[in-house]
């Protein structure tokens, strides 16, 4: 196996596939309110085209591969992907990110395909305010794909929640108390300016993680957890004697592309190397060649920003041609 280190020293280790462009739920801040937001919708990666893709990738070096959407959970041949996926030599952590509505009837298959963990996207724990985020969607599913997926092991289970001024500011402190007596990661995300359609709501509704972390901190005396720090983008907090954790996730106001440690393939195939920016290589024009492939992905590399250059621009924008995060998958 190979080391893929990007030309500012950053290593990457982590691919995160976009599976699929659509969801079985709408959440406003996610899903236009018709249509989809792809420029051209409808091509959707195949499962050949896409263990191809891991093995190129895992031969270079990345060994941690998450599925995203759109919502995996609604691709049929979700288990023998991942069964085919986790058989890949070099993958040695596979997870999948899921609203968690088909968790429940999905989780054991999942798990007995190879699948070691799932972060599960929550927004609400009162239902009526998560139908009207999710546009229709029903919160007992998602909490029942919850413990489902806790006793089937895919652990460690994060939660992760979109936090929004007006929409589940209220509700901020009940997700961090989740924390205390369950082996949770409870992580919010700052709400991201992803779509130009959004952009007023997300000014409505923008939080920074200051102000999330000082609600978490009204739960109880919340800690820094040293030993719990991955390579990702959160940083983790204990509320003091608390069996799970919290997180915080800060995209937009803290930049933490200095420890970006990932690659994105859109649903359609396209490597994208850096959120900031447009740059995208359709891997689909590789025909299925998976040395081709293997240079495409050396060619992503070469086009990761200076990390620098957005870090110190705070208002950086998200830059995704026009492509929601159905097709990015988040
Ligand atoms: N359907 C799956 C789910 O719900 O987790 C996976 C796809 S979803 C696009 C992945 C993640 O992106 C979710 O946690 C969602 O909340 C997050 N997301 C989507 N749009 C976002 C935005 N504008 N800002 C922050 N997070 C966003």
């Amino acid at each position: 196996m190979g080391n893929l280190v990007d030309l500012f020293g950053r290593d990457i280790d982590y691919l995160r596939i976009s599976v699929i462009d659509k969801c079985n739920l709408k959440c406003f801040y996610c899903v236009p309110e018709i249509g989809t937001c792809s420029p051209e919708e409808g091509q959707v990666i195949s499962a050949e085209d896409i263990i191809k893709m891991t093995e190129a990738a895992s031969t270079l070096g990345i060994s941690k591969i998450r599925l995203t959407g759109g919502e995996p959970l609604i691709r049929k041949d979700i288990v023998d992907l991942v069964s085919r996926i986790s058989a890949v030599e070099g993958i040695r952590d596979l997870s999948l990110t899921t609203n968690g509505i088909l968790l429940k009837e999905l989780a054991s298959k999942l798990a007995e395909a190879g699948l070691n963990r799932v972060n599960i996207s929550l927004d609400s724990l009162e239902p009526d305010n998560f139908k009207k985020i999710t546009r229709g969607g029903i919160l007992e599913k998602t909490l029942q794909g919850i413990y489902k997926a806790l006793e089937e092991g895919l652990t460690p289970v994060k939660i992760n929640v979109v936090a929004m001024k007006g929409i589940n500011d209220s509700e901020i402190s009940k997700f961090a108390e989740l924390t205390l007596e369950n082996d949770l990661h409870v992580r919010f995300i700052e709400y991201m300016p992803v779509n130009s359609h959004h952009e007023k709501q997300w000014g409505d509704c923008f939080m920074p993680i200051s102000d999330i972390k000082d609600l978490c901190s009204q739960v109880g005396v919340i800690q820094e957890e040293e030993s719990f720090q991955g390579n990702g983008p959160a940083s983790y907090y204990r509320i003091e004697g608390a069996r799970g954790l919290v997180g915080f996730i800060s995209p937009v106001s803290r930049h933490f592309c200095a420890k970006c440690n990932r690659l994105r393939i859109t649903s359609d195939g396209k490597i994208k190397p850096c959120l900031f920016s447009a740059d995208e290589i359709d891997l689909l024009e590789a025909k299925g060649d998976v040395e081709k492939m293997k240079e495409m992905f050396m060619e992503a590399l070469k086009l990761r920003p200076d990390p620098e250059k957005i870090d110190k621009n705070p208002n950086g924008r998200f830059n995704c041609n026009k492509r929601g995060m159905l097709q990015i998958g988040g």
